[in-house]
């Protein structure tokens, strides 16, 4: 098999300082681990419409179709707000996503036992959390059809149509199961089968692809809105959540405030397999390109770097190799190592982006 390829997309505001030290962290594994990859660098958001006057070149977008994983870090900032909508910093993170048809949105919430006082939870609550939620992102409410604001009589109507199709709900469900079989091996499916059409048919989807193809793993289904109780009452009751688009959004980042800092949350944006069996795969930090803190060496870089070792484990089946970089990260936050985001208002002194990243390659 040829030498799998990463393209790198460092974005705008903190984006490229927190990539620098995932490059760190992949040169690590090339020279130690021995893992080559085929590393390309290109631009996205206000960096490439500074170069191209667009928010992503169709050069770009090729390269991103072809590679077999891309890393992102974040578009946008105060510079970029004056500019047409159609070419916002923004644009070129939608149109990746929309053109590589990235259905599966993956965020895990993980609680490292360092960071359990962070969490607006108790301790025991969330120390040790590990679930992941995977939220359907291309279709749902957020696009069906019709849409609007009309007029009725005297009154104005604003209208969005829940819509799924089997199809939909079956590629993302099988994404669901095919990620529970490399962790615990269990599904919760959420929606609102008791008052949503759209639920019905997601639970029966659900139910069938489970049956046919997925019957090794465990599955469970839940009304959403208990769900969400479920999740701020006792989290590690679940393994993988699979659930729609703008359920997933509400819960995922609900489970993300569990779990403490915006600098600590990877996500991985998943597609259909390409030749080579690989899914087309984005990664990316959660939080965005913090204009506040960009250009001071202050931004925490873990949640870039878990989104690498999220790469590691889904687009290069290098398991043992992700499980090695969580643990290194674990490790610095077990040795007090803070950035800045990470700390109360105790007077320690927090730590430099390349210094968190120099102690997570320490640590490896
Ligand atoms: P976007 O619209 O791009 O999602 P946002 O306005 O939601 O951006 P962020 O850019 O994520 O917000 O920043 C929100 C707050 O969190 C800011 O105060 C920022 O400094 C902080 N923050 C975000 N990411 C990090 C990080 N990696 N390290 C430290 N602080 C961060
Ligand atoms: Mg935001």
């Amino acid at each position: 098999m040829s030498t799998p390829s990463i393209l790198i997309l460092p974005g705008d505001g903190i984006g490229p300082e927190v990539m620098a030290e995932v490059v760190k962290v992949i040169d690590w594994f090339g020279e130690k681990r021995d893992l080559k990859f085929d590393v390309s660098h290109d631009l996205v958001g206000g960096a490439a419409y500074d170069k191209h006057g667009t928010p992503l070149a169709d050069e770009t977008m090729e390269k991103a179709q072809k590679a077999d994983a891309v890393l992102l870090g974040a578009v946008g900032g105060p510079k970029y707000d004056v500019l047409d909508f159609s070419v916002k910093p923004e644009r070129g993170l939608l149109r990746l996503r929309k053109e590589m048809d990235l259905f599966s949105n993956l965020r895990p919430a993980q609680c490292f036992d360092a960071l359990a006082d962070f969490s607006s939870l108790k301790k025991d609550v969330v120390a040790g959390l590990d679930i992941m939620i995977v939220r359907e992102l291309t279709s749902g409410i957020y696009f069906g059809e019709p849409r609007g604001i009309i007029k009725e009589g005297n009154e104005r109507v604003g209208i969005n149509t829940q819509r799924y199709t089997e199809s939909e709900i079956a590629r993302v469900a099988r994404s669901a199961f095919e990620l529970a079989r490399k962790r615990g091996n269990k599904v919760c499916s959420m929606e609102k089968a008791n008052v949503m059409e759209s639920g019905i048919l997601w639970r029966d989807v659900v139910t069938e692809i489970h049956q046919a193809e997925y019957a090794d793993v465990e599955l469970s289904h839940m009304y959403a809105d208990a769900g969400a109780m479920q999740l701020c009452r006792w989290p590690k009751q679940f393994d993988v959540i699979v659930t729609d688009n703008l359920f997933g959004d509400l819960l995922s980042d609900a489970a993300a405030m569990l779990t403490g800092s915006l600098g600590m949350l990877p996500s991985a944006s998943l597609g259909a397999p390409m030749d080579n069996g690989r899914p087309k795969a984005l990664y990316e930090p959660v939080h965005g390109s913090a204009p506040d803190i960009a250009g001071q060496g202050k931004a925490n870089p873990i949640a870039c770097i878990l989104s690498f070792a999220m790469a590691l484990r889904y687009s290069f089946d290098l398991g043992d190799d992700a499980t090695r970089l969580e643990k290194a990260v674990e490790k610095v936050l077990a040795d007090g190592v803070r950035t800045a985001d990470l700390l109360g208002e105790d007077g320690a002194t927090p730590v430099s982006t390349s210094e968190m990243g120099d102690k997570i390659i320490e640590a490896l």
